[in-house]
């Protein structure tokens, strides 16, 4: 079968590059391996709901009537309100059509699914950020005795035996799992390395009301120092509910014990780094940053006087001798959960794009193969690029840069030469066109 684009994923990012791609009129399809919003249906945990307000979740050409705009979605109403947007914009979706490889040839790319063979002359990967959770690699080291499992396969306490859990990792997943399986009767230990810790509101609005109207979420990928850094830094400490701040201190409370992040396991012990304090004081140092940067700007628009005024919160309480070490078996822990992030699994892309480290290299999202580009990545455009909200502005700017591709790619070989211009249908290296910098 033969189309302009194939769109590799469903989701939200997928969904909104289709969108885009139409307005465009750009022949195209979208296949994905299970359902529309596959991820939400089948990787994340019972209780969980969206970080982000329901208003902040802005999809092209969408006007979802939402009840609740400062609600939070839990998820099969994520995944309603996925399937309603891939309905309304009659999104040509073909489910159940897993990508096992996609190779560049002559014409653009070769992409073979579980259901039939594609042609297509550009494609866009929209296959999600998170498609492997992070485990490292002294997991091994695990008695076999005491079972060890991820975010993807977490639903609720109740799958958990009695008895003590790790949690590894105090990122959003690890403090929303650690809090809810002690409040299950559990004992819970959270280890903890660099994170993120923001009040879920703040003078009277939600966080992420802040960081949208200050224009933090807009950082373009193209105006930030460390790039590189900006990609991996962890999720910020949040759940999605009315007001609740879900920090390390509220952890404290519900009786939670912290400990630094996992060094090394070794002879059925879980040996810590002696720096979560350090790790603790750093984070309440960046986000008093954070508030900052929200104080200065309210000043700067006259809201001073006319909301609440700014507030700090109490540093993080850190116990003063944290422990150094955990002998599993003795302590009674029964299972590690590893919240240690995700990855993205692009192991049937067979197109030399990839880095030292397994990543696709991109600029913006342009990859160095010609017509081959990524959606849905953490700063692939900007801040905001891995959430709902982002997908609409990289879509509508990727797809610019796709349609400009396609218009030169139609050229005929011979006059595109003579123009001297580079990767004509037949060139497999260099980049087709520059990197956006609109
Ligand atoms: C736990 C968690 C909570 C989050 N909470 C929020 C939040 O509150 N608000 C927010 O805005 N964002 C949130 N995000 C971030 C972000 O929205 C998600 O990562 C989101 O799923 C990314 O959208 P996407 O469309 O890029 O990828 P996905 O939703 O993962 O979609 C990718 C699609 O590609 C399909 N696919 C993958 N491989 C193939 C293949 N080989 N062939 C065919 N199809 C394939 C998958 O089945 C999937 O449907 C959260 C992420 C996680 C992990």
């Amino acid at each position: 079968m033969r189309t302009d684009v194939l769109v590799i994923g469903a989701g939200h990012a997928g969904l909104a590059m289709s969108r885009r791609l139409a307005e465009r009129s750009i022949d195209h399809a979208v296949l994905e391996r299970g359902e529309v919003a596959n991820s939400w249906r089948t990787e994340r945990w019972d209780s969980l709901r969206l970080l982000t307000p329901s208003w902040q979740s802005r999809l092209p050409g969408f006007r979802d009537p939402v009840d609740s705009p400062n609600g939070f979605r839990t998820m099969p109403e994520t995944v309603a309100f996925i399937e309603r947007y891939a309905r309304a914009i009659a999104a040509p979706v073909r489910t159940h059509t897993r990508v096992i490889s996609v190779r560049k040839t002559e014409e653009g790319y070769a992409v073979q699914t579980t259901q039939s063979a594609w042609q297509a002359r550009a494609v866009v990967i929209a296959s999600g950020a998170c498609n492997i959770p992070n485990v490292p690699g002294l997991a091994k080291e695990l008695p076999a005795s005491i079972a060890s499992l991820t975010p993807h396969h977490y639903r609720n306490p109740g799958q958990l035996e009695q008895g003590g859990v790790l949690v590894v990792g105090a990122s959003a997943t690890g403090v929303q799992l650690a809090d809810e399986i002690q409040r299950s009767g559990r004992s819970v230990t959270l280890a903890v390395g660099e994170h993120i810790r923001v009040p879920r509101r703040y003078r009277g609005q939600d966080i992420q009301w802040w960081m949208d109207v200050a224009g933090i979420l807009d950082t373009r990928y193209d105006e930030t120092d460390d790039l590189e850094r900006a990609r991996n830094v962890p999720s910020l400490q949040l759940v999605g509910g009315p007001g609740r701040m879900l920090d390390l201190n509220a952890l404290t409370e519900s009786g939670v014990r912290l400990a630094g992040r996992v060094a090394g396991l070794r002879d059925g012990k879980a040996l810590f780094s002696g720096s979560l304090a350090n790790q603790a004081a750093l984070s309440d140092l960046k986000m008093n940053r954070l508030l900052d940067a929200i104080d200065d700007w309210a000043a700067r628009q006259g809201l001073d006087g006319l909301i609440r005024p700014p507030r700090r919160f109490a540093p993080t309480r850190i116990e003063a001798s944290p422990p150094l070490s955990l002998d599993l078996e003795k302590e009674g822990i029964r299972t590690v959960l590893w919240a240690t992030g995700f990855r993205p699994d692009h192991s049937w892309l067979d197109v030399p794009v990839f880095d030292r480290k397994g990543r696709i290299r991109h600029d913006g999202g342009v990859t160095e193969a010609p017509g081959l580009y990524l959606m849905g990545m953490p700063f692939l455009r900007r801040r905001k690029s891995a959430l709902i909200d982002g997908a609409g502005e990289d879509a509508r700017e990727l797809s610019a840069h796709l349609a400009a591709f396609l218009r030169i790619y139609k050229r005929p070989r011979t006059l595109a030469a003579s123009h001297g211009e580079m990767n004509t249908a037949t060139s497999t290296s260099g980049q087709m066109l520059p990197p956006l910098n609109a």
